[in-house]
């Protein structure tokens, strides 16, 4: 803003990444909207949502760029990974070959960026403990072989959703400023 201290204002984009369906979407629409889509089919239309949070006395913005279905066909483009300074690594937990994909999108994040990004690894649909096929010290182990955040998380009931993203937004923060 123009007129006092405090408007440094701060722009970061953030990608999801994973597998289809393991709930990327509602991830992106619970966080910004607390919107959860039961029947959702590949998104439509909008490219990223902008999430804005305070941190500092500084207003500090999250551009959260979701895919639009191309992950079916190994075909995210490199614009979609250019300039992100966070991704949310996706997987469902009740899905292990979602869960073993997973080097495969850190390997392609690698690939496409230009800065160090800041790095959530999301083990999703953690309310589905009935089916479960991916344990949690599974994906603890492989985010601390990794060097990424771990979070499990539910876009259905809401668990840590806000709090995986929060946490990357603060991560890109600390790093900048
Ligand atoms: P995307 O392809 O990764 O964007 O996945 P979507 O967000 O479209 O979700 C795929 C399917 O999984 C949809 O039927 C969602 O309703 C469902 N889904 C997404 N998140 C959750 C969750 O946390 N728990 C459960 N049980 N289902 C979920
Ligand atoms: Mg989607």
């Amino acid at each position: 803003s123009s007129s006092d201290d405090e408007g440094e204002d701060y722009l970061f984009k953030i990608v999801i990444i994973g597998d289809s369906a393991v709930g990327k979407s509602n991830l992106l629409s619970r966080y910004a909207r607390n919107e959860f889509n039961l029947h959702s089919k590949a998104t439509i239309g909008v490219e990223f949502q902008t999430q804005t949070l305070e941190i500092d006395g500084k207003e500090v913005k999250a551009q959260i760029w979701d895919t639009a279905g191309q992950e079916r066909f190994r075909a995210v483009t490199s614009a979609y990974y250019r300039g992100a300074f966070g991704a949310l690594v996706v997987y469902d937990i009740s899905r292990r070959s979602t869960f073993d994909s997973i080097p495969r999108w850190l390997d392609e994040l690698k690939t496409h960026s230009d800065t160090a990004v800041a790095k959530m690894l999301v083990g999703n649909k953690c309310d589905l403990q009935n089916i479960r096929d991916v344990s949690v010290e599974e994906g603890k182990s492989l985010a601390e072989s990794e060097g990424l955040f771990f979070m499990e998380t539910s876009a259905l009931d809401s668990t840590n959703v806000k709090k995986a993203f929060d946490v990357v937004i603060r991560e890109i923060y600390n790093n900048v400023s």
